[in-house]
C-alpha cells in the first residue's frame, strides 16, 4: 500500500466520467481501475454507489474482479439529508455497504449553496457533516471530505468555510479536499486560501477543475501551500474543460519537486498507461498532452536535428524515458521488446529471442496501420500463437460473406447477412438477421458454426467500439473496431482495421469466434 503521508487520489471513474461523450461500462471502469493501479496511485474513486446502479455494480464486481496492488477504492457520496440521522439515510447505507475502505463525502462549504441548493440552515449543514463523518468512522470506514465550492465559499463567507473544515476534521475526517468546483481560480489567490485552510490544522487536499487552464498549476500551488492530497483525472478527463490531469500532476511533483509518489518503474510506464486508458474510454488521445502525448518530445526535423543528435537534453525538459515516452515521433504502445516479452509471459509463453523479434516487428507494422493491441488482448494472443506455432490451422475458412441493409415500408432498418464457410470438411451457408450489419454478421457466423461447435452458444458480443483514425500520407481515413466478447467466465477483446467499417468489424468478429473456440479447448482440427 502507498505511503499515507501524501495521497495521489484519482477521480476518473466519478468526476472524469462526467466528460461529454465519455461513457464507461462497468467492465470499462474495472479496466481503467487496473491501469491506474498499475501506475501506483493511492486511491481510486469508483463512483457513487446507491445513486447510480452502474456504480453499485462496480463496487460489487470490484470485490471479486479487482486485485489492486497499490490503490484503495473510495466510494463517493453526499452527507446525510437534512433532518434525519445518518444511520437512517439509505444513501449513507449504500456507502457503508459498498465495501470500499474509504468514503469520500461531498459537503457544501459555500453558505449560499447551503441555503439555496440544500435549502437548510448553516447549522444543520454542519450537523449533517458531523453526523455522517462520525457515523461512517464508527462503522469502520476511513472518511475524506470533498468541500464543494470551497474557494467561492471562502470568498463569500470565510469563517463558515473554515468552520466546515474544522467540523469535518473534529468528527474524524482524515482529509478535507478543497474543491475549486467551478474551476475559476488562479494559482496565487488559491494558494493564499489554502494557507488559511492549513492553519486550521486539518489535513488539506486539493481538487481542481481546468476552466482557467490552471488546474495543474493550482494543484501544485496548493501543495506548496501545504496540501498533502491531490485529486485529478487520467488524461485530464472531466466536464467542461476537464479536471486536473493526474498524470501531469504526478510527473511534475515526482520529477520536478522530488516527491516519491509512484514507483519509478511505474512512472516509466505512464505513457503506455495513458494511451491504454484512451483505448478503454474511446476518447482520441491528445497528442500534445504534457509528458505522455505522442508529440510531447517530438521535434521538427531540420534546424535542431543535428544539435539534438549531439545532445538531446538541449531540447527537452526531461529524459522522455522517465515517463515511458520517446523522442521519436511515433510512440508504439506495445512494440517495445520488454513489454512484448512481459505480455507473452503473462499469457504463459516463454518467447525465444527470435520469436520476440519477429513478434515486435509484426506488432510495429500492424500498429503503424492503425491496429492497437493494448485493448485487444485476444488479438495479441492469436498473433503470438501464430508467431510461436507458425500460422495456425483455422477452425473455419471463410468463402465469402455479404450484408444487405433494407429500409422497410414502416421505416425500420433491417440487416441480413449471409456467410459461406468451410469447417470440418463441410460447406455451410447461413443467414442471420439483426438490427445492424455487425449484429447480423455475428448471428450468421454463429448459426453456421454452432452445429459443429455447440459451445459457441455461450459466446456473447458485449461491447463494440468504433474509432475513425486519420489517414496518413494522403490516404483516406480508416476505421478501427474493438469488439469485446464473453462466455460464462471471461471477457476478451479483438481488433479489426479497414477502410470499411463492416470489413473492420468482420475481422474483429472472426478473431472473437476463433478465440472463443480456443478458450473452449477446441484445438484446431
Ligand atoms: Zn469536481
Amino acid at each position: 500500500m502507498a505511503d499515507d503521508r501524501f495521497h495521489v487520489y484519482d477521480t476518473t471513474l466519478r468526476d472524469g466520467a462526467q466528460q461529454e461523450g465519455l461513457n464507461l461500462t462497468v467492465a470499462d471502469k474495472l479496466a481503467v481501475a487496473r491501469h491506474l493501479d498499475g501506475l501506483g496511485v493511492g486511491y481510486i474513486e469508483g463512483g457513487w454507489p446507491g445513486a447510480n446502479p452502474k456504480d453499485t455494480e462496480f463496487f460489487r464486481r470490484a470485490r471479486t474482479e479487482l486485485d489492486l496492488k497499490h490503490a484503495q477504492l473510495a466510494a463517493f457520496g453526499a452527507t446525510r439529508r437534512a433532518g434525519m440521522r445518518a444511520a437512517d439515510d439509505p444513501q449513507v447505507a449504500a456507502l457503508r455497504e459498498s465495501g470500499a475502505p474509504v468514503v469520500t463525502l461531498v459537503a457544501k462549504s459555500h453558505d449560499r449553496h447551503v441555503e439555496l441548493a440544500l435549502r437548510t440552515t448553516l447549522q444543520e449543514n454542519l450537523a449533517m457533516i458531523r453526523d455522517t463523518v462520525s457515523h461512517l468512522r464508527a462503522e469502520g470506514q476511513r472518511v475524506f471530505l470533498d468541500a464543494e465550492h470551497f474557494f467561492d465559499g471562502y470568498r463569500s463567507n470565510p469563517a463558515y468555510a473554515l468552520e466546515v473544515i474544522r467540523t469535518a476534521a473534529e468528527a474524524g475526517a482524515d482529509v478535507i479536499a478543497l474543491c475549486d468546483t467551478n474551476g475559476g481560480m488562479l494559482p496565487d489567490e488559491l494558494a493564499d486560501v489554502v494557507h488559511e485552510a492549513v492553519r486550521t490544522s486539518a489535513r488539506v487536499g486539493i481538487h481542481c477543475h481546468d476552466d482557467t487552464g490552471c488546474a495543474v498549476a493550482n494543484t501544485l500551488a496548493a501543495v506548496k501551500a501545504g496540501a498533502t492530497h491531490v485529486q485529478g483525472c487520467a488524461n485530464g478527463y472531466g466536464e467542461r474543460s476537464g479536471n486536473a490531469n493526474l498524470f501531469t500532476v504526478v510527473a511534475n511533483l515526482q520529477l520536478k519537486r522530488g516527491f516519491d509518489l509512484v514507483p519509478q518503474d511505474a512512472l516509466a510506464d505512464m505513457t503506455r498507461i495513458a494511451h491504454a486508458i484512451t483505448e478503454v474510454t474511446n476518447v482520441t488521445p491528445n497528442s500534445h498532452a504534457p509528458y505522455v502525448g505522442t508529440s510531447a518530445f517530438a521535434h521538427k526535423a531540420g534546424l535542431h536535428a543535428s544539435a539534438i543528435k549531439v545532445d538531446p537534453n538541449l531540447y527537452q525538459h526531461i529524459d522522455p524515458a522517465l515517463v515511458g515516452n520517446d523522442m521519436r515521433m511515433l510512440v508504439s504502445d506495445m512494440a517495445g521488446r520488454a513489454s512484448v516479452e512481459l505480455k507473452g509471459r503473462a499469457l504463459g509463453y516463454e518467447l525465444t529471442p527470435e520469436h520476440t523479434k519477429s513478434l515486435v516487428e509484426r506488432v510495429k507494422d500492424l500498429e503503424s496501420r492503425g491496429f492497437t493491441f493494448e485493448a485487444a488482448d485476444a488479438s495479441f494472443e492469436l498473433l503470438l500463437r501464430d508467431t510461436v506455432h507458425g500460422e495456425r490451422k483455422r477452425h473455419f475458412d471463410v468463402e465469402s460473406w455479404r450484408v444487405i441493409i433494407e429500409r422497410t415500408k414502416g421505416g425500420e432498418l433491417v440487416s441480413e447477412a449471409t456467410v459461406k464457410l468451410h469447417a470440418k470438411g463441410e460447406r455451410i451457408v447461413a443467414t442471420g438477421e439483426g438490427n445492424g450489419p455487425v449484429n447480423a454478421l455475428d448471428k450468421a457466423v454463429r448459426l453456421a458454426l454452432e452445429q459443429l461447435y455447440p459451445e459457441l452458444a455461450k459466446l456473447e458480443l458485449v461491447d463494440y467500439k468504433v474509432r475513425i483514425l486519420e489517414g496518413t500520407h494522403g490516404t483516406d481515413a480508416i476505421t478501427r473496431v474493438l469488439i469485446t466478447s464473453s462466455d460464462d467466465t471471461a471477457e476478451w477483446a479483438t481488433v479489426g482495421v479497414a477502410e470499411n467499417i463492416i470489413d473492420a468489424s468482420w475481422q474483429a468478429l472472426e478473431q472473437a469466434v476463433t478465440y472463443g473456440l480456443l478458450r473452449a479447448g477446441r484445438e484446431t482440427p
